[in-house]
């Protein structure tokens, strides 16, 4: 498995495996380089680590083979994978991967296939797939959490070419195109019409075939409005609600409000004059990593996770991991930023005010 990598930058971010590796899972870091997704491994940083970091050519060792990497925020999956993080296209806008960087991903794909003798799939019942994007130990096997990652990723690309590199397979046809056919694809549904269906229920975007910020934005805005999940994602029941035509309203009927009344927040989970905030402050300061004595650690971390989601739910974006419970430099920027907008004290941590307003603040 050496022969693939270009450098190897170990991390302490790791432990054992408690399975056998099954596959691959593939991470996309929104950001422009493969240096700061390093950073990030390094112990002081988030605790998170992958086996290896890629960008356009360049394949970065960061967790050895035989050991657990923590990227998934969920221990047997970790077990189970081989696990890559890749950085965006240098300078180009969020969620684009060259085609240099898709290539250098399917070749440690097919390294790490040969080194643990899996063959790359995406056929067949999705359950047995061996090379599956983040997002997918979620959406099809329940694990880690809900998440964008790795975006518009081209996994079925990937796949063919990992094979080809193997020696079978036709290998793919151009990158973007679902790995052969020309139309290209946002987990599995073709984007263009994903496009034209959010104009057909009045959210204009340009009909492009690129899942981008914009598309994700008025994506978010048609889940808000239809009462369904708001993740800025594609499945089965946004694509059902896409295709249905918007129902005719009556002329003479009064206008719906155009803004729908903020939910009430939940209790918050801490005394008042404890917060969530970074690992390393006092005893009040709850980052998700440690239990405490009103709660255990899980229970933390599922409060502080319930807060990113409502924050994403607002169309905050937390590209690097998703809302993984854990308070890090990401949740810190986006309360810094929300505190600002809704004329909060500004100090990045989340007190019963930050608590509060993420839910009753009007959206703006
Ligand atoms: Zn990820």
């Amino acid at each position: 498995m050496s022969s693939v990598y270009t450098e190897t930058r170990l991390t302490s971010d790791h432990s054992a495996r408690t399975r056998g590796v099954g596959g691959v899972v593939l991470h996309h870091g929104a950001t422009t380089s493969v240096d700061v997704i390093i950073g990030l491994m390094m112990p002081g940083g988030r605790t998170v680590s992958a086996h290896a970091a890629i960008q356009d050519g360049r394949i970065v060792q960061t967790v050895p083979s035989n050991r657990r990497a923590w990227s998934l925020g969920d221990a047997y999956w970790d077990s189970w994978a081989m696990t890559c993080e890749c950085a965006n296209d240098a300078g180009a806008p969020s969620w684009t991967l060259s085609s240099a960087t898709h290539e250098s991903i399917a070749q440690w794909v097919a390294s790490a296939a040969q080194a643990f003798d899996f063959y790359p799939r995406r056929d067949g019942p999705s359950a047995t797939w061996t090379v599956i994007g983040h997002r997918e130990v979620y959406t099809i096997h329940g694990g880690s959490y809900a998440t964008a990652c790795p975006g518009g990723m081209d996994l079925a690309w990937i796949t063919r070419r990992a094979q080809q590199i193997l020696g079978s397979g036709d290998g793919p046809g151009a990158i973007g195109g679902g790995g052969g056919s020309t139309e290209p694809t946002w987990a599995g549904y073709p984007i263009r019409e994903i496009q034209e269906r959010l104009g057909v229920h009045g959210y204009d975007t340009a009909v492009d075939g690129i899942y981008g910020p914009d598309t994700e934005r008025q994506v978010r805005a048609f889940q808000a409005a239809a009462g369904l999940a708001v993740d800025g994602d594609v499945g089965p029941a946004t694509w059902t609600a896409l295709k249905k035509d918007p129902a005719k309203r009556d002329p003479a009927a009064p206008a719906a409000p155009s803004t729908p009344s903020s939910p009430k927040a939940p209790v918050f989970p801490l005394p008042s004059d404890w917060y969530f905030g970074p690992e390393s402050g006092p005893r009040e300061s709850v980052s998700g990593h440690h239990g405490n004595r009103h709660g255990t650690a899980a229970e933390m971390r599922k409060h502080l996770w319930r807060f990113q989601q409502r924050l994403e739910d607002r169309g905050w974006l937390f590209p690097l991991h998703g809302s993984d419970g854990l308070y890090g430099d990401e949740t810190r920027e986006n309360v810094v930023a929300f505190q600002r907008e809704k004329g909060l004290a500004v100090d990045g941590l989340i007190g019963p005010a930050t608590w509060k307003a993420a839910w009753e603040a009007p959206v703006t």
